[in-house]
């Protein structure tokens, strides 16, 4: 069975299901993808999502399991779990998480009580919903102080946030970004956190794989817990992940099952263990200095064409466009590219004057085209297409046009072909 294609079982029962596959891995192959937290996961990685251990309840921990019959989800789950300790340098990893937010309620609850004050960077600064929003369950059950970034450089002011963080005296700290494209400071953080008394947790949901390569440094020494998904520059399944010092690991096993999760996605585990061994190959560290490289090339040909890049570049696989001078919207932005053929997410810009349904700005990523073996070259051609878009929003003609030559830039760089 496991040699077997699946596929014609699925197109006979659920023709209409099918349909829906197919037209999305056509969109995937067509578009150009610049969505900062998307990627193309491997065959590999998209085979082990679809087996038998989907059927399996395994509550509980390898060899501490409450049902029987896990000696093979066991396997997958130690393999998931070494692989990841060894990929990151952490000496503890618990796999279960089923995404980044569950991820990080795990990590909470593990460090400090409801109630409790954390400092976590503000949602129009770069962070996450779950760094403390008040729409949030962060931000429901703690009681949060959000720091941003410099009003001047539109980068994170650390002498700024020990001060905020000596008056303020947070429980814990949340180090981390959905939209933040600079390297942070670690071993800054954690002086910070010693000073105050305060718990370091930091999320690389965004930077993992590049934390992974060595492309980005690494909060492991520093961090007392580290939470992650797997699904984005990472190239794994979607899930989350966290890593600890083993002094933490019964406390985050305890709050992730039974504390906040039930049964475990054994599939979506055995899929995570095969990101992690592709993780540690050379190939991936290559892709990962690719990704960087194309960010910084696509940033600097928006700002050779007169664009705004917030903080005048980026460090990782992402940067904001801020089109506030330009006389643009994010949301109109996002729109006239994604009918150009190129997708790209609206994002508030820090200090932004529109809602963050409008916005005045765009994320844009390079981990998904990279994926598809695109490189400098192509960041150039790309750079002038979503210019050509972005002067002329209400131009029908340049929009047909550009869409022409993305969907050949795509054609170009095949995807799961
Ligand atoms: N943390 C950060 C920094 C993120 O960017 C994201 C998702 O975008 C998450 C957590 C949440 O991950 P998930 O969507 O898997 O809950």
């Amino acid at each position: 069975m496991f040699e077997e294609n699946l596929f014609p079982y699925l197109e006979k029962t659920d023709p209409e299901i099918m349909e829906a596959f197919r037209g999305e891995l056509k969109r995937q192959q067509e578009q150009l993808e610049l969505i900062a937290s998307e990627n193309f996961a491997s065959k590999a990685v998209l085979a082990a999502l679809s087996n038998p251990m989907q059927n399996k309840y395994a509550e509980g921990y390898p060899r501490k399991r409450y049902y029987r019959g896990c000696k093979y989800v066991d396997m997958a789950e130690d393999l998931a779990r070494d692989r990841a300790k060894e990929l990151f340098g952490a000496e503890y990893a618990n796999v279960q998480p089923h995404s980044g937010t569950q991820a990080n309620i795990t990590a909470y609850m593990s460090l400090i009580e409801p109630g409790d004050k954390i400092m976590g960077l503000s949602l129009s600064h770069g962070g996450h919903l779950s760094h403390g929003h008040p729409v949030n369950f962060s931000g429901m059950f703690y009681k949060v102080v959000p720091y941003e970034v410099d009003p001047d450089t539109r980068v994170l002011n650390y002498d700024t946030i020990e001060k905020q963080a000596r008056k303020e005296k947070p429980k814990l700290f949340v180090a981390g970004a959905s939209a933040y494209p600079r390297f942070w400071d670690w071993e800054r953080l954690r002086d910070i956190c010693d000073q105050v008394g305060a718990f370091l947790m930091v999320d690389i949901a965004h930077i993992a794989g590049l934390v992974a390569a060595g492309v980005h440094p690494s909060p492991m020494p520093y961090a007392d817990i580290v939470t992650s998904t797997t699904h984005k520059t990472l190239r794994g399944p979607r899930g989350g992940l966290i890593l600890c010092p083993e002094k933490y690991a019964s406390v985050v096993d305890k709050f992730n099952f039974p504390g906040t999760q039930g049964g475990p996605f054994m599939h979506v585990i055995a899929a995570k263990a095969v990101c992690f061994q592709e993780a540690k190959s050379a190939e991936f560290t290559s892709y990962q200095k690719q990704v960087v490289l194309n960010a910084a090339k696509l940033a600097s040909v928006m700002m050779e064409k007169g664009f705004d890049v917030v903080s005048g570049g980026t460090d990782n696989h992402l940067f904001l466009l801020d089109l506030s001078g330009k006389g643009l919207t994010g949301k109109e932005a996002a729109k006239a590219l994604h009918k150009a053929g190129i997708t790209v997410n609206k994002n508030t810009v820090p200090f932004d004057k529109q809602s963050p349904f409008v916005t005045s700005g765009i994320r844009v990523g390079t981990p998904a085209l990279t994926t598809r073996g695109m490189k400098e070259d192509a960041m150039e051609e790309m750079g002038e297409l979503m210019v050509r878009v972005l002067e002329n929003l209400e131009e029908e003609s340049v929009i047909a046009e550009v869409r022409e030559k993305s969907a050949a830039l795509a054609a170009r760089y095949p995807l799961y072909e």
